[in-house]
This record gives C-alpha cells, sequence and structure tokens, in this order.
C-alpha cells in the first residue's frame, strides 16, 4: 500500500472565481484551513455563504489566514458559530484590520437579514437570521494569535508556519506550512494576494524561494498593469477634467489599502492637481480606522513613507480633508450637485454609503465614477463598469449618465508580469495550482507559466484535491 500523503490539499473556495478564499490542508492527522473568506457578489453568493463548508468546521484544527480583506476572513466567526475552536494565526496588523472589517461584516450582515427578512415577510415565509453577529466576532478575536513576518513557528509537532510580506494591504502574507514525517519533509507554499512591486506606502513582496506546491492567486493573470506613474497621471487629468465639469467624483474605494492609497496620492500631487478648489471627503469610518492601523504599525512603511513621516508629515492627511463619520453628515452630502471627492465604500458598490451617493449622482453627466479597484461578477460595480445604461439601487431604477473610468494601475494585485515575477524566485520550479482569478485569467497566466518555465499548472475545481 503507498503511505499516506504528507499532505493534502483541499481547494474550497475561491476555484475559478477570485472571492470566498479558503483551502483544507490535511497534513499529519491535523486539519488547517488557510483563509475562511466570505464569498461576494449577489443573492446567489449570500445563499452560497451560509450553506455549508463542505468540511466539519469543529474538526479543523487550526486556521492561517493571509490577510485581513473580508473575502480572504469574512466566514471566519461563521467557522466558530459551527464550532471551530482552535488558534487562528495571521500578523499583528492583519489582526488589527480583521477587527475592523469583522465587526463592519457583521453589522452588514444583520442589516442584509432585516432586508430579506422585509421580503420574506410580504411573501408569507419563515424570517432567516444574520449569518454571524458581533458576538460570534469576538470570539473569533479572542482566538487570534500574532505571528510577524520572517518568525517560522512551529504550528503543531511536525508541522511549522511562516509568513513573508506579501505587499497586498498592510500585514498581507504569503504562508508557508512545512510538514515533517520520518525524515521526509513537504511544503505548501499559499500566496494569498500578491501585491505589485513599487507602490506606495508598502515595501515589494518578499520572494519565497523552494516549495513542493504552490496555491497562486491569479485575480490578473491576463493582463498587464498600467505603470504606476502613468496611472496617477492619469488620476491627475480625469480630476482636472471632472474640475472643468463641475459635478461630483465618487471613488467607490475598499476601506484597506486602496482609500490610503488614493488619499496619499491626492496629498503628494496637492498643488499640481489644484486639489484646493474641491473639497475631499472620506465618507467611510471603516477606512478612518483603518488610518489609525497603518499608523500604528509604521514600522511595516517602505522608506519613502517612512521618510514622510520622519520629517514629520502624515501621509494620509489633506488640508481639505473631511473624515466623515456620522450618518447624517454623510447624507448631507447628497444635496451637493458640485465640488466634491468622495471616496466611500464598498469597493464593489455591493453595499456601504457608496451606493447612496450612487443613487444621487449617477444620473448626472457631470458625475465622474472612478473605478480604482476589481469589480466581481455579479456586483453593482461591475455591472458599471460593463456599460450598464441604468441599475436598480434602494428598489429604484436609476438612469446612468455619470462618466465612469476604470483605473485599473491602481491594483493592489500584482499583474500577469509580476505573478510571473513572484512564482520566478522559486528556484525548484515548483507545481503551482492557480487559485484566486476566473477562468480566463487563470488559462493566461498558465499559458505564460508553460512558456516561461516549462510548468504546467493545475486549474482546480471547487473541491479538488492535490496530494504531496
Ligand atoms: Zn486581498
Amino acid at each position: 500500500m503507498p503511505a499516506s500523503p504528507l499532505m493534502r490539499v483541499r481547494i474550497h473556495g475561491a476555484a475559478g472565481e477570485v472571492t470566498g478564499s479558503c483551502h483544507l490542508v490535511e497534513c499529519l492527522d491535523r486539519k488547517v484551513l488557510l483563509d475562511c473568506g466570505l464569498i461576494q457578489g449577489g443573492r446567489e453568493e449570500a445563499a452560497r455563504n451560509a450553506a455549508g463548508f463542505g468540511f466539519d468546521a469543529a474538526a479543523i484544527d487550526a486556521v492561517v489566514v493571509s490577510h485581513a480583506h473580508i473575502d480572504h476572513i469574512g466566514r471566519l466567526p461563521l467557522l466558530v458559530k459551527r464550532g471551530f475552536r482552535g488558534p487562528i494565526h495571521a500578523t499583528p496588523a492583519t489582526i488589527d484590520l480583521a477587527r475592523i472589517m469583522l465587526e463592519d461584516s457583521a453589522s452588514l450582515a444583520a442589516a442584509d437579514a432585516e432586508r430579506e427578512n422585509r421580503h420574506r415577510q410580504a411573501r408569507g415565509e419563515a424570517p432567516t437570521t444574520p449569518l454571524y453577529g458581533l458576538r460570534e466576532v469576538a470570539d473569533t478575536l479572542r482566538l487570534m494569535r500574532a505571528l510577524p513576518y520572517g518568525e517560522p513557528a512551529q504550528l503543531f509537532p511536525g508541522i511549522d508556519l511562516d509568513f513573508e510580506n506579501a505587499g497586498h494591504i498592510l500585514g498581507a502574507a504569503s504562508v508557508r506550512l512545512r510538514a515533517t514525517r520520518q525524515g521526509q519533509q513537504r511544503s505548501l507554499v499559499f500566496s494569498g494576494d500578491i501585491g505589485p512591486a513599487n507602490v506606495p506606502i508598502l515595501h515589494d513582496p518578499t520572494p519565497r524561494r523552494e516549495a513542493d506546491l504552490v496555491l497562486l492567486e491569479s485575480t490578473y493573470g491576463d493582463r498587464l498593469h498600467r505603470s504606476r506613474a502613468a496611472t496617477v497621471a492619469e488620476l491627475g487629468a480625469i480630476l482636472d477634467h471632472a474640475r472643468r465639469d463641475g459635478g461630483n467624483v465618487l471613488i467607490p474605494a475598499f476601506a484597506v489599502g486602496r482609500s490610503q492609497e488614493i488619499l496619499y496620492w491626492l496629498a503628494r500631487h496637492y498643488e499640481e492637481w489644484n486639489l484646493d478648489e474641491w473639497k475631499i471627503y472620506l465618507d467611510s469610518p471603516m477606512a478612518t480606522k483603518v488610518i489609525s492601523v497603518y499608523q500604528r504599525h509604521a514600522d511595516l512603511f517602505d522608506g519613502e513613507a517612512a521618510a514622510l513621516r520622519r520629517a514629520g508629515k502624515d501621509p494620509f492627511r489633506l488640508p481639505n480633508l473631511r473624515l466623515i463619520s456620522d450618518v447624517q453628515d454623510s447624507m448631507a452630502l447628497n444635496r451637493r450637485a458640485e465640488g466634491c471627492i468622495i471616496i466611500a465604500g464598498s469597493g464593489m458598490c455591493t453595499g456601504g454609503r457608496i451606493r447612496h451617493h450612487l443613487r444621487h449622482n449617477l444620473a448626472r453627466p457631470n458625475t465622474d465614477i472612478l473605478f480604482v479597484g476589481y469589480q466581481a461578477q455579479g456586483t453593482l460595480g461591475r455591472k458599471l463598469v460593463d456599460g450598464a445604461d441604468s441599475v436598480r439601487l434602494f428598489g429604484e431604477t436609476i438612469p446612468v449618465r455619470a462618466q465612469r473610468h476604470t483605473i485599473g494601475g491602481l491594483s493592489a494585485h500584482a499583474d500577469q508580469a509580476g505573478l510571473l515575477d513572484w512564482y520566478g524566485h522559486f528556484r525548484n520550479r515548483p507545481r503551482v495550482a492557480l487559485i484566486h482569478g476566473e477562468d480566463r485569467q487563470r488559462q493566461a497566466l498558465d499559458k505564460q507559466l508553460r512558456e516561461r518555465f516549462g510548468v504546467e499548472a493545475l486549474l482546480p475545481k471547487p473541491r479538488a484535491v492535490i496530494d504531496l
């Protein structure tokens, strides 16, 4: 009988799509979960979140999370609700961000359930309950254990873990799990989400050199981003045009990463872009909290951001920036038809305050909407980017006359060249499974991996099993 594999990886989420990251590693009689993310999108996706995990939550021994984006950690409280009691390993900054992200996620879940129940009541159906609440979030946070970059730790006898910087958002890591049994060793590297090189604030991703299997994200496996410099110039040109048009500018942005980067660029180009003629609003209490987490972990900043801080300059501060926390103040912005740059979540317009701003501004031809991040299938953001001429919002059909701009180059994800470069640092050309990408993206990346490195990638389907 052949010996049982040292490691068995089961792909439970983000197989052929970019949300719901979740992979189960069985090794030396332990079950370790890599990420436990929320599947994002519309109603169908919401139903998939509530359905079973496909494994017994109580049987998981430990969880390792790559970073604090909700599509990587958003089902942790559900895992806890369903019986998981083990440790959750993450970097210190990820833990600080996870608190903000999960508390927000719980309140979104409550709002979703409330809305769903209004429909159900109208149809005479039984009510539903939220996916999880603040209590499960608190239980989850208590299980979190901090592990800094570059400090290997023993997870269980024979299994060790380490994090390296992934350059994606503050605290984001690539994860290595290594198992040793009777002198035999196998290692798995999970890329998490890999950031591009040469972005502000964060260091470039730290390369990995050795693995037996790499789970590699492929969000932008089929394209090359414009350079940061060209992108920032594009941002300036759009703002300049918008200023002459006289409308408002809406920037749907994730609270973590993108919002901070936008503020960073606005601060850097404040005079050049005549930003004193605008009123700038960060209408996201969450993004404001995230800024303080960034400030607390300034030791993770790259050279330029660190130098700004040493010179006493806050890389996120603008003279005319107002941080909006109050709902009333946010609603008051709806009465203003011009002169405002509003940065608000959520990044894919699936929830949050941006939806109110869209409702009031979409029909105006002099509104400019700047999409600065990935828009997943099924989201309102994706519909707008794809050119919908009307959308449904708050039960109304809203015509879309606003100008839409996709600024792909501000991505927090590496492009095809960046992913190939990251893989290229592995000296032994390990097997690679492409995850966290739609099929078109991973097929394109697979083709490049074959041409450049002679490796044929696996494109696992949901529930696929890979033995090591
Ligand atoms: Zn991410």
